[in-house]
């Protein structure tokens, strides 16, 4: 079955998309640790990032970079904290998450509520600034 990553990449679950290239899609997080926490996937569907071939790898991180300079100035934060751990979703994907500390990566805090709205504002601009 495929993985609702993928299924958000073919358009079939809405997503708040933050930028798209040919190999590599990045949306928000639908239960974000700040504002801005974005995951980013190649469209490939592979469980285990390091199980990416060394090309889409490379793509993938290049792609992310570029995510991650869009976010920053959108979301003001000391920086992008970049993270994976794919316990949950088994579809490689990278966290990027503006942090101002060191706690702010942790996982086990409560995460931010935001609206539908808030979400796809947010988007929008992070959108608007990818390049
Ligand atoms: P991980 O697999 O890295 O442990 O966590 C998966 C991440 O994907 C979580 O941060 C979770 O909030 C996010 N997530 C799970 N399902 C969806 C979804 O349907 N849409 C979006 N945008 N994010 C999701």
């Amino acid at each position: 079955m495929a993985s609702i990553f993928t299924r958000i990449v073919n358009g079939e679950i809405p997503s708040y998309k933050v930028a798209e290239s040919e190999l590599c899609y990045a949306f928000l997080d639908i239960n974000p640790l700040a504002k801005g926490h974005t995951l980013v996937i190649p469209k490939k569907e592979v469980d285990y990032l390091f199980d990416v071939e060394d090309e889409l790898y490379a793509e993938l991180m290049l792609f992310a970079k570029r995510v991650g300079k869009a976010i920053e100035k959108v979301v003001p934060c000391e920086r992008i904290g970049v993270t994976v751990i794919g316990l949950e979703v088994p579809h490689a994907h990278v966290h990027l998450i503006p942090i101002n500390a060191l706690n702010d990566m942790n996982f086990a805090k409560p995460k931010v509520q935001m609206s539908s709205d808030e979400l796809k504002t947010l988007a929008s601009a992070i959108a608007e600034t990818f390049v």
